[in-house]
Formats: C-alpha cells, sequence, structure tokens
C-alpha cells in the first residue's frame, strides 16, 4: 500500500497587499466554481452547450432538481478541457494559475461523482476557507523568503519555514533541481541565440530571466547526499488561511512529501508530553523522566528597529531571519523530542489553550510560534501517521494543579517553585508533574487497563 504524502505546514506573512492578492486569487477561483457547477446543472438537466458557450450566455441557471439518469457527467478529463478551453476568455486566468483551476476542477468532479443519485451539488460556499493549489509556482529563495510567480516579480513573501531537516534538505533538493535545470535550459537558448542568431531564443531567455529574477542565478548551498528512505518533497504545494485553532488566524503553506521508508514505534508504551516556555519539553513515560531547558536565553520578543538611515529597510525580511534564529537554536531539540516521541505507541499532549495565556498577559502563542514549538506540534501530528503512533490531545484544564501520584487537585505552584501535593506529599518539577499527568489522562483516554 503506497503511504499517503506527509503534509507539513509552514507560517508565511503576506503584507496587506499580498494578502489582498492571495484573496483575489481564491475570489476569482470560486466564481469559476460556481460557473462550473452552474454548467454541470445545465448539463445535467440536458444541455448540450460547452463551458464557454454556457458562462459567455445567459441560459438560466436551476438547481436542486433531480438529475435524469440517462445523462452521464463528464469525465474529469472533459471538465479540464473544458475548463482549460474557458480560462482565459472568463477572465480566470492570469489571476489563477493554471494548476488552482485543475484542483478546483477535480474537486467539483469528486463531489459530483459522490451522489449519483441525490440532490445535485451546489457551488461552494463563499466563507470556504481560501485553499490556493500552486504547485510550483512556489519557490524558496532563502530560508525566510518565498517568491511566488503568480504574485508578480516584486511581491517576495517573508516566510517562518520551520521544518525538521530531512524535510527541509529534501525541499531544497526540489528547488535546487529545478534551478539547475533551469540553468541548463537558458545555457542552451543562449548558444541558440549566439551561435546560431535565434532571435526567438534570444527573446525567451530575456522573459525566462525576467521571470526568475536575480535570485534564479545564486549559487545553492551544498547539501548532503539523501540517505535511502528519506522523504521526498512533491510538487504540491498549497496555500491555507487557517482560522479557529485559537492561533492568530493567519496564512501557512502546506508541503508535501513522499514518506519514504521510517520505523514504527518501538515502546509499548503512552509518553506524556508538556510543551512549556523555560522548558521546551517535560516528557513522561515507563521509567522516563526528562526536562529539557531551553538552549538559549531572552530576550524573545521582537526588539524595536533602529533605523540607521534613509535607506530602504527589509524589516519583515530580517525579524524572519531573527525568529529563525531561535528555531534554528532550538531545532535540534525539537528533532530529538520528536524521534522520540515516535517511538512510543502514543503519544499525549495538551490541546493548549493559546488565547488563554494572552488573556492572562503572557504572551506564550506568539513565543511558540516564533521559536518553532507550534511547528514541533504538527511535526508531530502529520509524522505520526506515518509512524503507526496515535497521538492524542487532552483538554488543558487543571494539569498543573493536578497531583501526578494522587491525581488531587490543589493550587497552582508558584513559579519557580516545586509542585508540592498537600494529599500525598509528593514533590516534584511543575513541568514534569504536568507531563505525567497528562501521561495518565492519555492512558484512560485510551481505555488502556
Ligand atoms: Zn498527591
Amino acid at each position: 500500500m503506497p503511504k499517503p504524502p506527509v503534509r507539513l505546514t509552514t507560517r508565511i506573512h503576506p503584507t496587506p497587499t499580498q494578502d489582498a492578492h492571495l484573496r483575489a486569487i481564491w475570489t476569482t477561483l470560486l466564481t469559476a466554481q460556481h460557473t462550473l457547477t452552474a454548467w454541470l446543472h445545465h448539463r445535467a438537466g440536458g444541455g448540450n452547450h460547452s463551458l464557454l458557450a454556457f458562462a459567455s450566455g445567459t441560459s438560466p441557471i436551476s438547481a436542486d432538481h433531480p438529475r435524469p439518469r440517462t445523462r452521464a457527467l463528464p469525465t474529469l478529463d472533459q471538465l479540464d478541457d473544458e475548463v482549460r478551453a474557458a480560462r482565459d476568455a472568463l477572465g480566470w486566468t492570469p489571476t489563477v494559475p493554471p494548476s488552482a483551476l485543475r484542483w478546483m476542477a477535480a474537486q467539483t468532479a469528486r463531489q459530483w461523482h459522490s451522489c449519483p443519485h441525490g440532490t445535485l451539488p451546489g457551488p461552494w460556499p463563499p466563507a470556504q476557507p481560501p485553499e490556493l493549489h500552486l504547485d510550483h509556482s512556489v519557490r524558496v529563495l532563502d530560508p525566510v523568503t518565498l517568491a511566488i510567480s503568480t504574485l508578480g516579480a516584486d511581491e517576495l513573501i517573508v516566510a517562518d519555514l520551520y521544518l525538521p531537516n530531512p524535510h527541509w534538505h529534501a525541499l531544497l533538493r526540489r528547488q535546487q533541481r529545478r534551478a539547475v535545470h533551469e540553468r541548463n535550459l537558458r545555457d542552451a537558448l543562449e548558444c541558440s541565440w549566439l551561435d546560431a542568431g535565434d532571435r526567438d531564443a534570444a527573446a525567451e531567455v530575456l522573459a525566462r530571466r525576467t521571470r526568475g529574477g536575480p535570485w534564479a542565478e545564486l549559487p545553492w548551498p551544498e547539501l548532503p547526499e539523501p540517505c535511502p528512505g528519506d522523504p521526498v518533497s512533491r510538487e504540491e504545494t498549497v496555500l491555507r488561511w487557517i482560522d479557529g485553532d485559537g492561533l492568530p488566524a493567519r496564512w501557512v503553506v502546506e508541503w508535501r512529501f513522499g514518506a519514504g521508508e521510517v520505523p514504527g514505534w518501538v515502546h509499548d508504551d503512552v509518553l506524556g508530553v508538556d510543551v512549556g516556555y523555560h522548558h521546551p519539553f517535560a516528557c513522561a513515560a515507563h521509567g522516563l523522566n526528562v526536562l529539557t531547558p531551553r538552549p538559549f536565553r531572552g530576550p524573545f520578543a521582537q526588539p524595536p528597529l533602529v533605523r540607521t538611515s534613509a535607506a530602504p529597510h527589509h524589516e519583515a525580511w530580517a525579524r524572519a531571519q531573527h525568529r529563525r534564529a531561535m528555531f534554528l537554536r532550538l531545532r535540534p531539540l525539537l528533532e530529538s523530542h520528536l524521534d522520540l516521541a515516535l517511538g512510543y505507541r502514543a503519544v499525549v499532549v495538551e490541546r493548549l489553550d493559546w488565547g488563554g495565556f494572552a488573556r492572562r498577559g503572557f504572551p506564550f502563542a506568539d513565543y511558540a510560534q516564533d521559536v518553532g514549538l507550534v511547528s514541533w506540534l504538527d511535526w508531530l501530528n502529520a509524522l505520526s501517521v506515518q509512524h503507526g503512533v496515535t497521538v492524542l490531545r487532552m483538554p488543558p484544564a487543571y494539569t498543573s494543579r493536578t497531583c501526578c501520584v494522587c491525581l488531587r487537585v490543589g493550587p497552582r505552584p508558584q513559579t519557580g517553585e516545586l509542585f508540592r501535593c498537600a494529599s500525598c506529599g509528593q514533590t516534584s518539577h511543575p513541568d514534569l508533574n504536568a507531563a505525567r499527568v497528562i501521561r495518565r489522562q492519555g492512558w484512560t483516554a485510551l481505555g488502556w487497563p
């Protein structure tokens, strides 16, 4: 059985102009989807106009009528052909890249084929969160900069590309392969132009350089040779708008990877993990109590910018590099704790109440995003499937006030103090106590004896 792709997401920081541009792509894509749906209703009702003729005309749209059984739905290939024939005339391109239109047609076809005899599917709701399948339109230029060709040459997006090292290398290898391919193409075109006087080749090489920009010429860093079983980056890159998970609403890029060969879990046990500020990780399992201190000192909040000249500043880019410095310092710990967690049959973490920290005046959500702890939770979720590891998210109520031995709830320990149970006398570091409580909660939730 082929394994499903691993999907890892990283936060991006579009400017207001870029945000408006991304939303405009989504709005146009929704318009296209609504037109396609109306045309499918037209076809289901016995109509025989092409998508282009239908959308350019004034054919009435009727919904919710039963589909005549005699009429077969167009196949996905036919839908693709119809969209391709209509997209320029209807103004969907160049706003929406072809990859996003293909995804929309495939999703729509799937909806229609999954309800063969019921009510016909309606158009996508306007409130559906944006999802842009941009695939190879997205390029990594440096560890904090993405180029999205749909947005135009000057609109580079600042990003926190926090990935585990094997996945980061897989992504860079793909970029490198593309850069080498592009360079070979340009070299061949230059030969045709300068050796054979080919005017078209001269025009083509100029157009390619215009699209690629100066970054296309930069040398890429040396990467280690891939090991057998390493993940492989796929050309399936998606921009998503994420809202409602407790963290501030944001754009993310979803990168997909072929899984490679991965070992399954080895410990038939539950690992409790407490993610924290002074100690990024406290882990508890049978015979394991590990408290890991932070490998750097503050301050963590972004400092004000001291402007030294009137020259234009790359402030957003610099701030992303600033965050990345903390992430790189933490990355070895993030990776070793990921390896540790993926060795257990089940891993239990708190479903952190990010908004609750902010209400108490503690910017833990910003901190956890900036240094990569939020990414670690995403890595764990994404990779646990490949390793056959169950991940449980327990509600966070009372974990810091519960004794891990007798489960009695007491007062929350003061900052810097040990957890002391007034009932049984158990004393331990509060984060380790929390990790043990989380582990016990998970054990119970799993129904283990
Ligand atoms: Zn106790």
